[in-house]
């Protein structure tokens, strides 16, 4: 077997053996074959696609590139969520103390920020002292010891999806719905949990832009979790607009303390209760979404929420006084409110270029070593669908100077449309989706 005819086969559309992708998955990993091959066939793959075999086998042989996280010294279903990426999309942080409230042992690892989307490692480290970077013994001694730790990665995972990765981001093949799959979900299942609950996000800020694509998107990774012997459930969830209210690292932290302290509430909190509901149900700690969604609320309502979070940041070395006095998560030293300058309702807003504006005030990299500001961003005050007069406030901006924050300014007035006549409010639910099938859900979940 050799590179080349593996290419070749799926060059002309065909279906590839488990031992052909185990060959190419292999080479990956160890970079035993040239990067121009590993990319030609990445774009095979792009251009032809995958059947659901050949994106399980794909998915494993990825999972079994690296280590496989071994998690069975802790009791109890673990189960994860995994999201596709959004921008002001705070849910792990909120669901992740609420759900270990409630029982269920939250040993999770999560990721960076990328492009114009934030990462919950970056938006933790804004928490003086604070550490993500745990030996496997310490992380799951902690989840033994309080139920909740969220760290990077603490072994080498997948190391197939590194080298893939890096080449698909500059060989135009990252929007290939078997390498997404791939990606995503060999590390899910190299962190070792025994249940998935993905959260897939559709519209102006996602990674697929249709609603078809999204659904399509989802129905894959529960399938190929199914196949892998893990169950899954998927939200489908609009992201035609920042999901928080709160873009940037710290001001993403501060906006979790006050969900979690039942000082506020909105989309990220109604998502966040969801795909928790998920997790608890997955881990059999509820019978129905609507007992999750009680416990849940109660978490809130009595405060155990906030001490999980609390008990975890103490447990990682961060000052857990941060949930009682926000003001302690590092402040940006210019901080201005804009206007939104004209009456009207808001129609529609880029929530990438929104991301990119945080990013570029310095709360993301534009290359992978570049340091990130924790105090920056900005909070939004407006949602699609809702009307505005002349003189409210479109947004509070967080900047490093008043230079930052015009740039802010210009491209957040760019990135949002408005509309002379009363235009809708964006979708916040879309559908559900488990072994069944879609299940198409109404506004309110
Ligand atoms: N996130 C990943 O980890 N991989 C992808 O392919 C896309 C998003
Ligand atoms: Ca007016």
């Amino acid at each position: 077997m050799t590179m080349l005819d593996i290419i070749e086969k799926k060059k002309f559309g065909k279906e590839l053996s488990r031992e052909e992708i185990v060959f190419f998955v292999t080479a990956a990993a160890r970079k035993t074959v040239p990067d121009y091959q590993l990319a030609a066939m990445l774009m095979a793959i792009r251009l032809n696609g995958m059947t659901r075999r050949e994106t399980t086998d794909l998915t494993l042989a990825m999972r079994d590139s690296g280590d496989v996280a071994d998690l069975s010294a802790i009791p109890g279903i673990k189960v994860d969520k995994h999201s596709t990426g959004g921008v002001g999309d705070t849910t792990t942080l909120v669901l992740a103390p609420l759900a270990a409230a409630c029982g269920v042992p939250i040993a999770k690892m999560s990721g960076r920020g990328l492009g114009h989307t934030g990462g919950t490692l970056d938006k933790l480290e804004s928490i003086p002292g604070m550490s993500v970077d745990i030996s496997e013994a310490d992380f799951i001694r902690q989840v033994q010891e309080i139920g909740v730790a969220v760290v990077g990665q603490t072994g080498e995972l997948a190391p197939a999806d590194k080298t893939l990765y890096a080449l698909r981001d500059v060989t135009s093949t990252v929007d290939s719905l078997p390498l997404i799959v791939s990606s995503i979900l060999s590390k899910k299942l190299a962190s070792g949990v025994d249940g998935i609950v993905l959260d897939v996000k559709s519209g102006s800020g996602a990674i697929l832009h249709t609603e078809e694509e999204s659904l399509e998107l989802a129905r894959v990774m529960v399938e190929v979790c199914a196949l892998a012997g893990k169950p899954a459930v998927a939200l489908v969830s609009g992201m035609d607009q920042p999901l928080g209210t709160h873009v940037g690292n710290a001001l993403e932290v501060k906006e979790a303390i006050d969900l979690l302290a039942g000082r506020a509430e909105g989309d990220l909190l109604d998502v966040s209760l969801t795909l928790g509901s998920y997790i608890l149900m997955i881990a059999k700690k509820a019978d129905t979404e609507e007992d999750a969604h009680r416990m849940l609320m109660e978490a809130i309502r009595s405060g155990a929420g906030l001490d999980k979070f609390r008990q975890m940041i103490q447990a990682q070395g961060g000052d857990p006084r941060v949930c009682d006095d926000v003001t302690l998560l590092p402040q940006a030293p210019y901080i201005r409110t804009v206007t939104a300058g004209r009456d009207g309702w808001i129609r529609r807003m880029d929530t990438t270029a929104l991301g990119t504006a945080a990013q570029r005030m310095g709360a993301g990299r534009l290359r992978k070593e570049d340091p990130i500001d924790p105090s920056v961003g900005f909070v939004m005050h407006v949602r699609v669908g809702g009307y505005v007069a002349a003189e409210d406030p479109l947004c509070t901006l967080h900047a490093r100077c008043a230079e930052d924050a015009e740039a802010a300014e210009q491209a957040i007035r760019a990135a949002v449309e408005f509309s002379d006549v009363p235009c809708p409010k964006a979708r916040t639910y879309i559908a559900r989706v488990d072994q069944e099938g879609i299940h198409r859900m109404g506004d309110r979940g």
